[in-house]
């Protein structure tokens, strides 16, 4: 059996047909497979860049621990939690998620990466932080050979019909509903 372990691509790959994928609903998973499918590109060759928002910086994510160690995959953050104290102003994230967007304009423009992820996209939209407008330009806006991912729960209609692949995770068990807390490694 080939040791296929430790092995890197070293010429970087480009795509010829970049999709636009969605992962939504109410069920674990969603930047669970976002990571996944960057893990999966970068160890293909392709540059990866993962825009997230609104994420809390209550304790480094387990992702973004990896993600530190691997070649091929820059991340970035752009927009405070409302979880986060002293709470922000919807005003102020608005402003810092406007700042993600442009961001993230400028990434799937540049040539430089292959797979755009931007993960709680919609959850930005759905609490009216970001214009789904805002998000489409960029989405229209980006190189053919981009693949894009939106994640997070309650797209509007606008980013299902923009998009080429829709999953929706669907809650069927959780163990938070037993009271069991995110548990680290796992959760985050
Ligand atoms: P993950 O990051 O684990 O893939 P997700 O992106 O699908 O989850 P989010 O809506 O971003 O889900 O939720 C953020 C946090 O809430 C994660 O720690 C996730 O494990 C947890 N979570 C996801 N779905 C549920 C659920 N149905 N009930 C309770 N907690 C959940
Ligand atoms: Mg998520």
């Amino acid at each position: 059996m080939d040791d296929v372990y430790g092995k890197r691509e070293e010429k970087s790959l480009k795509l010829k047909n970049g999709l636009v994928q969605v992962y939504h609903g109410n069920g674990k998973g969603k930047s669970t497979a976002a990571f996944g499918l960057a893990f999966r590109a970068a160890g293909q060759g392709l540059m990866v860049c993962i825009i997230q928002f609104m994420k809390a910086s209550v304790e480094e994510s387990g992702e973004a621990k990896a993600v530190a160690s691997t070649g091929n995959i820059d991340l970035y953050r752009f927009g405070r939690s409302f979880i986060e104290y002293p709470r922000p102003s919807s005003e102020e994230v608005a402003r810092e998620v406007s700042e993600g967007l442009k961001f993230a304009e400028k990434a799937v423009t540049s040539g430089k990466y292959s797979l755009v992820i931007l993960d709680e996209i919609n959850v930005a939209i759905h609490l009216k932080v970001a214009e789904v407008e805002d998000v489409i330009r960029v989405v229209i806006a980006k190189n053919p050979e981009v693949e894009m991912v939106l994640t997070g729960r309650y797209p509007p209609v606008e980013i299902i019909d923009i998009a080429d692949l829709v999953t929706e995770m669907k809650m069927v068990k959780h163990p938070f509903d037993r009271g069991v807390k995110a548990r680290k490694g796992i959760d985050y």
